[in-house]
């Protein structure tokens, strides 16, 4: 097959948008800004949601669904919510359309204007903690532990597959608890929730910290993150957790007697990761070839490929590739058997690596005759002859250890591309020669970080949670500072 992609040296951009497309993850839709996730990509999405899932409910949450829509009046009622979404709001204002007698098109009925106009939700906080109202009175009715798993819409401007999309598919968590420190604990737990499943799974190293207070989400009083760093040494945040404080509580009159008698307001969190997740995973990964997938998320881990000539061969070469399947999915393993007989191996070959497929077994009369398989590892394409006693047990382990090469080149990396600079001369040069994290003192106000974001377009992604204080003088104003925090450019 014509694989043809664009290398990471020539244009890194093209070469993600080519990997998105040609391995069949998504494509862009005939709406702005909006994709197609593609049976091959949503595979992947769908392990992320099982593994994600099934940690939430580890954790104590249950899903529910709300309403894709919110009254507008609802999301004015924290200011810094709406301030911080109202420019990115799709609306709704009528609900009919007709032909118009004119011209025969299809218009908006101008009489079936909606008498409140309703916002297609960003995020959920306020349509919850609205219907949280009617479910809390008591210390006995906390806490609430709920999470959602919807699409949501956000009008970006400048958009790319996966990274930023107008419209994409997320899960929402929304807690209410009767403390501020149960809730501060309930959003350190779900960036851990989030950093181990980045690590452990995605094999995406990641930095938890906490966001500067011009980074935070809109209505919250502190927001945790997990920030990536991607091969072109830009930033992702990967995942974020919100302590709200009593800010929706209070907006929607959100009130539970305690223990004792006394009347206060409920305290919140809410976090999210998205399909932009599929993105980290391509770009922390892949290569020239195409995707390369960690075995704990790939939909399909061993792909069996026959070489052949005539029907005879073909039939035995598959009596043992259907064994060997079947051995491989006694463990767990899911495997394919490309058994087409309209494509040649060296095609084959070619495609399952596009699709980053992490093992790969050829059979050949050869090895039936010498009781062996040719396997072959996607992330470093060695290939080794294998006895075909104890495949499976084999394969598992190289399975693993795909797993674990993964994240150790791309903690490698990303330990390399974490550079310390003292002044802001050596900032501005390190993020144009050696982009990555730039660790750096800052003064700590939101003054500085917006001039150095307007200079450079770099960002503070976080304040790391296990910084040691050091002293120092802030890169732009040189006024004192007593820990170093982490900027990048970012997606
Ligand atoms: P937020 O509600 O802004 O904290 O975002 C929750 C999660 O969604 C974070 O992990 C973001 O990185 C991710 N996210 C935010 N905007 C987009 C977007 N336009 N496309 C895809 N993911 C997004």
């Amino acid at each position: 097959m014509a694989k043809d992609l664009t290398s990471r040296e020539q244009d890194y951009s093209q070469w993600y948008n080519e990997i998105v497309t040609k391995a069949d993850l998504a494509e862009h839709s005939s709406v702005r800004g909006c994709m197609v996730i593609k049976p091959y990509g949503y595979s992947i999405w769908e392990k992320m949601q099982a593994v994600l899932d099934k940690k939430f409910k580890d954790t104590g949450h249950s899903n529910a669904y709300f309403p894709l829509f919110i009254p507008k009046s609802f999301l004015s009622k924290e200011a810094a919510h709406v301030e911080g979404f109202a420019k990115e709001c799709a609306v709704v204002t009528h609900y009919r359309l007709k032909v118009d007698p004119e011209t025969g098109g299809v218009i908006v009925d101008p009489e079936a204007k909606l008498e409140e106009e309703l916002i297609v939700r960003p995020t959920s906080e306020t349509i919850i903690w609205n219907t949280y109202k009617g479910w809390i009175q008591s210390y006995r009715d906390l806490p609430i532990l709920v999470n959602q798993w919807a699409n949501v819409v956000r009008w970006e401007m400048r958009t790319r597959l996966f990274l930023r999309t107008a419209e994409f598919l997320w899960q929402e968590g929304h807690t209410a608890h009767a403390t501020a420190e149960e809730a501060i604990a309930e959003t350190e737990q779900m960036l851990e929730v989030y950093a181990d499943f980045a690590e452990n799974w995605m094999a995406l190293p990641v930095v938890k910290g906490r966001k500067t207070p011009n980074e935070r989400f809109a209505g919250a009083l502190d927001t945790y993150c997990i920030e990536a760093l991607m091969q072109d040494g830009k930033a992702l945040q990967a995942g974020t957790s919100h302590f709200l404080g009593q800010n929706f509580a209070k907006a929607f009159d959100v009130k539970f007697t305690s223990k004792e008698g006394k009347l206060d307001h409920v305290w919140a969190t809410s976090w999210g990761v998205s399909t932009r997740l599929m993105g980290a995973l391509v770009m922390a990964h892949s290569d020239d070839d195409g995707l390369v997938l960690p075995p704990k998320l790939a939909p399909i881990q061993v792909v069996i490929v026959p070489i052949y000539k005539g029907d005879e061969e073909f039939d035995k070469i598959s009596e043992t590739a259907n064994s060997i399947k079947k051995n491989l999915e006694s463990k767990g393993i899911s495997v394919k058997y490309d058994n087409r007989d309209t494509q040649r191996p060296g095609f084959k070959f070619a495609e399952w690596e596009l699709k980053g497929v992490p093992v790969r077994i050829a059979i050949g009369a050869r090895d039936l005759a010498n009781q062996t398989v040719e396997v072959a590892r996607r992330d470093t394409k060695e290939k080794a002859v294998y006895e075909m006693s104890n495949l499976e047990l084999k394969v598992e382990q190289l399975l693993e250890d795909i797993q674990n090469n993964i994240y150790s080149k791309a903690k490698a990396f990303r330990d390399e591309n974490i550079t310390k600079v003292d002044s802001y001369d050596d900032f501005k040069r390190v993020l144009d020669e050696k982009p990555g994290f730039v660790a750096a003192h800052w003064d700590g106000t939101a003054e500085t970080e917006q001039v150095i974001k307007d200079e450079t377009k770099a960002t503070i992604r976080c304040i790391p949670l296990n910084n040691s204080l050091e002293e120092g003088r802030c890169i732009l104003t040189g006024k004192p500072s007593t820990q170093r925090v982490l900027f990048a450019r970012a997606y």
